[in-house]
C-alpha cells in the first residue's frame, strides 16, 4: 500500500505486527522504518491512526493517547511528527517540565510546521495559582509554545479543591474570552477522587487529568468520582497508568500476568492502558513516551481491539493486591496531616516512584529537589508512626522518607 507520496504506507495489519499485537509471542520491535520515515511534514488521516473519543462536553474529540511532553522533546522532534502520523494528536506539557524546555520542544516543532499546530489539542499547565501568576505563565507558555492560544490550560498539580477560588474562575473566563485557552481545568496526582468529586459541582471546569490505573481504578470512590465528572460534562485524561510505586515488591502475580498477556499477544504495560480504555469515560490517557519504540507500542495497544477478559482483570486484580505495598495510591489528606512536619508525602512517594518504576533519576531528583530545602533538611527527624498507621497501602513512609532523603539528593 502506498500513499500519495508513493512511500510505503502501512496497513493496520502491518502495524500491529511490527508493534507486537499481531500474535502470541511476538515481541515489540524498534520502530525501524517507520521511524525513518520521510522527512515532510506530517500528512492528513492514515490508515493507522488511533481512535478518538468525545472529551467532556467540550464538543472536541480528543486521541484516546495523549503524548507526555516530561522529556527531551526539543531533541525529538522526530518523535513528534511520527506521533502526529500516528494520530497522537493530544500533547500535553508544562511549564516546568524539563526546567521548562518541554514547552520549547513542542514550540519549535510548530515553528517548523505551523500548519499542524491547528492540528493538535495542545496542553499545558501554571505552577502558580494566583491570578497574575497565571497570566505571566500563560503569557510565557504562549511564547516557548510559538502559538496564540492553548486548548486546555491547567493549574498544575492541586492537591485540594481550596487551590481554586472564584479569582480562579473569573480569570479561565477572562482568558477564554481574549481568545489565549479554550479550556480550563487542573491535573491532580493527589486525593484524586474528592478533587474531581469537587469539580463536578463548580461548574466551570472543563477538564481534568488525574492518576488513573489499574489500581485505583475498580474503588467505589474512584468509580463515583468519574461518575461525577461524567455527569458534569468534565472530561477526563488518566495519567500515571502504569501503577509504578515508589518501592519494588515481589509478586508470584507479575510473571503470571505477564505470561498471559504475551499469549495474548501484547505486553503487560499494552494491558494495564487497555484495562483504562475499557471505561468509555475516560477520554484519553496520557503517556510520556520519550522514544520511538513506547509510542509504537502504546499506539499499537490503542488500535487493538482486543478486549481484557474477565480472566485477564483478575489476572491484573491479583498482581494489584499482591504488590498493594509498594504503592502510593495519593491519598494525602490520610498522610500528611498525621506528620508533625510540614512534609509533602506524597510528592516525595512519586520521586520515588520516578526512581524505581521509572528508572529516571534526573526526573526523580527534580521532583524533590522541588520541596523547599528547610523541609529536606529535617526529613529524618520527623515521626512518621501515625501516617503510616493510616495509610491504607500499608506503606513505610518513614523508611522510604529516608530512602528518597538519601539517594535523592
Ligand atoms: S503514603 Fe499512604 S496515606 Fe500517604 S498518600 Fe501514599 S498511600 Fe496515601
Amino acid at each position: 500500500m502506498s500513499d500519495d507520496n508513493g512511500k510505503k504506507k502501512l496497513s493496520r495489519r502491518d502495524f500491529l505486527k511490527l508493534a507486537g499485537l499481531a500474535g502470541p509471542g511476538s515481541v515489540l520491535l524498534s520502530a525501524g522504518p517507520l521511524a525513518a520515515a520521510d522527512a515532510e511534514a506530517p500528512k492528513g488521516p492514515q490508515a493507522t491512526q488511533v481512535p478518538v473519543r468525545p472529551f467532556g462536553k467540550t464538543g472536541v474529540n480528543v486521541a484516546m493517547l495523549a503524548l507526555g511532553g516530561m522529556f527531551d522533546i526539543a531533541s525529538n522532534q522526530l518523535l513528534l511528527k511520527q506521533a502526529l502520523r500516528w494520530g497522537v494528536t493530544y500533547w500535553d506539557t508544562a511549564d516546568c517540565y524539563e526546567g521548562g524546555n518541554g514547552e520549547v520542544g513542542f514550540g519549535q516543532f510548530f515553528k517548523k510546521y505551523p500548519e499542524t499546530r491547528k492540528t493538535v489539542f495542545l496542553v499545558t499547565k501554571s505552577d502558580r495559582r494566583d491570578p497574575q501568576g497565571l497570566s505571566e505563565l500563560l503569557e510565557q507558555s504562549l511564547r516557548k509554545l510559538n502559538t496564540d492560544y492553548i486548548d486546555l490550560y491547567f493549574v498544575h498539580g492541586t492537591k485540594s479543591i481550596n487551590e481554586l477560588n472564584n479569582d480562579t474562575k473569573v480569570w479561565a473566563e477572562k482568558a477564554k474570552s481574549q481568545g489565549k485557552i479554550k479550556f480550563f481545568g487542573f491535573s491532580a496526582h493527589n486525593n484524586m477522587e474528592d478533587q474531581m468529586q469537587a469539580a463536578a459541582k463548580l461548574g466551570w471546569i472543563d477538564g481534568l487529568m488525574v492518576s488513573y490505573n489499574f489500581r485505583l481504578m475498580r474503588t467505589d470512590k474512584m468509580r463515583a468520582a468519574v461518575d461525577a465528572c461524567t455527569k458534569a460534562g468534565i472530561g477526563l485524561t488518566a495519567m500515571k497508568t502504569q501503577g509504578g510505586g515508589p518501592v519494588s515488591v515481589e509478586s508470584e502475580a507479575e510473571l503470571e500476568m505477564a505470561g498471559r498477556f504475551m499469549k495474548r499477544g501484547f505486553t503487560d504495560g499494552q494491558a494495564k492502558l487497555k484495562a483504562i480504555w475499557e471505561n468509555p469515560h475516560i477520554a484519553s490517557i496520557c503517556s510520556q513516551m520519550p522514544n520511538m519504540s513506547l509510542l509504537m507500542a502504546n499506539v499499537a495497544a490503542a488500535l487493538d481491539r482486543t478486549r481484557l477478559s474477565a480472566a485477564d482483570i483478575e489476572a491484573m486484580d491479583l498482581y494489584a493486591a499482591q504488590t498493594r505495598t509498594g504503592y502510593c495510591a495519593g491519598c494525602t489528606a490520610i498522610c500528611e496531616p498525621a506528620v508533625n512536619a510540614p512534609v509533602p508525602v506524597g510528592d516525595i512517594m512519586r520521586s520515588l516512584m520516578y526512581y524505581h518504576s521509572y528508572g529516571d533519576a534526573e526526573l526523580a531528583r527534580a521532583t524533590f529537589s522541588s520541596i523547599p530545602p528547610e523541609i529536606r533538611d529535617g526529613l529524618a527527624d520527623v515521626d512518621y508512626s501515625r501516617a503510616e498507621a493510616l495509610c491504607p497501602q500499608n506503606l513505610r513512609i518513614g523508611e522510604l522518607v529516608k530512602k528518597a532523603a538519601s539517594i535523592l539528593v
